[in-house]
């Protein structure tokens, strides 16, 4: 294969993970099914390595600029990373993280195997402080739903000076807009169910690093725990990463446009958006009944959870129980999807302006 390093994003993400170019052979790798593999080689067993996965994993690495290894789903590849932390050692992370990832860290916690400390994420100074004695310290940017940005070039150096380790969610902002490992990160982590596999048919996880000693740690987890994926779900997620740029491009480019326009809507009390990617969160005047009523009164954004698609959806983050209580109520996570922008706000409007008189009559 060609040297990847020296070649643009746009074209990592098509040409990377590919075989030769050899006559009459596939230009795709081929989903292989294989449980076993005759003995002698490197590979020897399904659970250990599979060619469908590391051609994703190839795609994906070149593009985050270090050495992938797939997962499961996203929650499986954040379970390893904890996994890494030391009995009874700190663990720093946003408050805002993604649910799921806070719901492990206080299941760890209530089970003795670790301690959290949840911070400011945009607090730089507090999570450079915090990550004194702490084994890792977790950033997501932006956060979900909050859309907090770190500064992670900062707190990486911060908390490297302090010995932790420096992990970073990178779901929403994909390596099309921000690359952590070239921030000083030590690991990247993916949920590929959204953005990187992008059509909300796949659930898959990845973690990245640049330091091999970890990369053999991590592998060495996956070996042993097994939370692998299927080679068809590995398939499915690299397809989906060969229009990544294109996706980021036109959905954040619509999202920008619809943060303008909803701003100036009367049912809107502000809008929240980090001036890059493709999430948005306005948060409705009418709180939770307004948000709950906006989520039935689209016709062409899907009232579901979950983001990254190609499709637009919505959902109304409070509904989660678990939800931080400090997200407000009338907060609504749009996930701009690459469907024509006039025909994106057409509907959101239309919802929109059925709040206003809903709440007059
Ligand atoms: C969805 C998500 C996860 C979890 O990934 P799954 O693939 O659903 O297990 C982790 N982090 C972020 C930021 C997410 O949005």
């Amino acid at each position: 294969m060609s040297d990847q390093s020296a070649l643009r994003p746009a074209t990592i993400a098509v040409t990377a993970g590919r075989p030769p170019h050899v006559t009459d052979e596939p230009l795709n790798v081929p989903i292989t099914m294989a449980a076993t593999y005759v003995a002698g080689g490197d590979r020897e067993y399904g659970r250990y390595a599979n060619p469908t996965w590391t051609a994703f994993e190839d795609a994906l690495g070149a593009l985050e600029g270090g050495r992938c290894l797939s997962f499961a789903s996203g929650l499986a590849a954040v379970a390893t990373v904890f996994d890494l932390v030391g009995q009874g050692e700190k663990v720093v992370a946003p408050r805002h993280a993604y649910n799921g990832t806070v719901l492990q860290l206080a299941d760890l916690e209530s089970r003795g195997r670790l301690l959290t400390q949840l911070v400011d994420i945009t607090d730089t100074a507090a999570v450079i402080a915090a990550a004194e004695d702490a084994s890792i310290v977790w950033i997501e940017s932006p956060t979900n739903p909050a859309l907090e940005v770190a500064d992670i070039a900062a707190i990486a150096a911060g908390a490297r000076a302090a010995g932790a380790y420096v992990v970073v969610d990178n779901t929403f902002a994909t390596p099309m807009l921000q690359q952590p490992l070239s921030l000083g990160a030590d690991i990247v982590v993916h949920s590929a169910t959204k953005y990187i596999a992008g059509h909300s048919d796949v659930l898959m996880g990845a973690l990245v690093t640049n330091d091999d000693e970890l990369y053999g740690v991590l592998k060495g987890r996956r070996d042993l725990v097994g939370a692998i994926p299927g080679p068809f779900e590995a398939w499915l997620a690299l397809r989906g990463l060969r229009t990544l740029p294109l996706r980021m491009e036109r959905a954040q480019a619509n999202a920008q446009e619809l943060v303008d326009r909803l701003k100036a809507h009367d049912a809107v009390e502000e809008v929240r958006y980090p001036g890059f990617g493709a999430i948005v969160a306005p948060v409705l005047k009418g709180g939770a009944i307004a948000g709950d009523l906006l989520q039935q009164k689209t016709k062409l954004w899907v009232y579901a959870t979950s983001l990254g698609g190609v499709e637009s959806s919505l959902e109304r983050r409070r509904r989660w129980k678990s939800e931080p209580t400090t997200i407000p109520e009338g907060l609504v996570r749009l996930s701009v999807g690459i469907e024509d922008v006039e025909d994106l706000w057409a509907d959101l409007k239309q919802a929109l302006d059925d709040l206003l008189v809903d709440s007059a009559s």
